[in-house]
C-alpha cells in the first residue's frame, strides 16, 4: 500500500506531497520548503521513514512551488522533472518572488528531463501518469496515480475552485478545457490533492464546483 505525506510550505501554503512506499521509495511532488526550518521537517520526515527519493516532480514552474527544488536535489539527489512549457520560469523564481515580495536568494537547477502527457513515471510500485492540463500554465500538469485513485492536480483543480489564469500563459477557456476534458473523466472516487487548500474528489467537484 502506498502511503501519502502531505506538507504545506512557505507563506503561500503550497502542498507538498511524498508519495512513498514504507521504508522503501518515494516521489515528492511541488517541493515547496522555502528556509532550513521547513527544509527539516520534510528531512525529518525522509529520515525518519527511512525513504528513498527517486524524483521530484513539479505541477508547474510558479516560484512558490520550486522554492526547495534545490535543497530536495543536494540532499537526496532526485530525478527533477516538469513541463518543458514551464521551464522558463525556473530561472525567473528568484525574480518572481521578490516581486511578489519574499527575499528568496535561491536558484533553482535546471531539470533533468521534462514531463510529456501520458508519460507514466515509474519507481518502485508508484505509477504516476502525467496529464497535460495547459490553462494555469502552459506547461502544467496533473499527476494520476490509479492503482490508489489519487490525482495531484496543482493550481489546476481546487476544492471548489480553479487556479486563476491572470499570469503569463495563462488562459481561461484553456483551463476548463483541461478540467472538464481530462480530470473530470476519472473515477468519481478519485481524491483531488491540489497545490494549496484540502483535498476532495473527481465526483464532488462534479456536481459542486462553481466553475465547471
Ligand atoms: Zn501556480
Ligand atoms: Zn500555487
Amino acid at each position: 500500500m502506498l502511503q501519502l505525506k502531505m506538507f504545506s510550505f512557505n507563506p503561500l501554503q503550497v502542498n507538498t506531497y511524498l508519495i512513498y512506499e514504507p521504508g522503501g521509495i518515494g516521489i515528492i511532488i511541488d517541493p515547496s520548503c522555502m528556509d532550513r526550518k521547513e527544509f527539516n521537517e520534510l528531512q525529518n520526515f525522509i529520515e525518519k521513514n527511512g525513504l528513498r527519493l527517486e524524483y521530484q516532480l513539479n505541477t508547474h514552474g510558479h516560484f512558490d512551488h520550486v522554492f526547495g527544488v534545490q535543497m530536495v536535489k543536494d540532499a537526496y539527489q532526485p530525478i527533477f522533472k516538469i513541463h518543458q512549457d514551464d521551464a522558463g520560469f525556473l530561472r525567473l523564481a528568484g525574480d518572481h518572488s521578490r516581486g511578489f515580495g519574499f527575499d528568496f536568494e535561491g536558484e533553482i537547477p535546471e531539470p533533468d528531463g521534462y514531463l510529456d502527457d501520458s508519460d507514466i513515471i515509474t519507481a518502485g510500485t508508484i505509477n504516476l501518469t502525467v496529464i497535460h492540463v495547459p490553462g494555469h500554465s502552459k506547461g502544467s500538469v496533473a499527476f494520476y496515480e490509479a492503482s490508489s485513485g489519487w490525482l495531484f492536480s496543482g493550481d489546476t483543480l481546487f476544492a471548489g475552485g480553479i487556479g486563476r489564469t491572470d499570469l503569463p500563459g495563462g488562459n481561461y477557456d484553456q483551463i476548463i478545457s483541461s478540467i472538464t476534458e481530462k480530470l473530470m473523466v476519472l473515477p468519481d472516487a478519485t481524491i483531488v490533492f491540489p497545490g494549496h487548500g484540502p483535498s476532495s474528489t473527481v465526483g464532488k467537484e462534479q456536481v459542486s464546483n462553481p466553475y465547471l
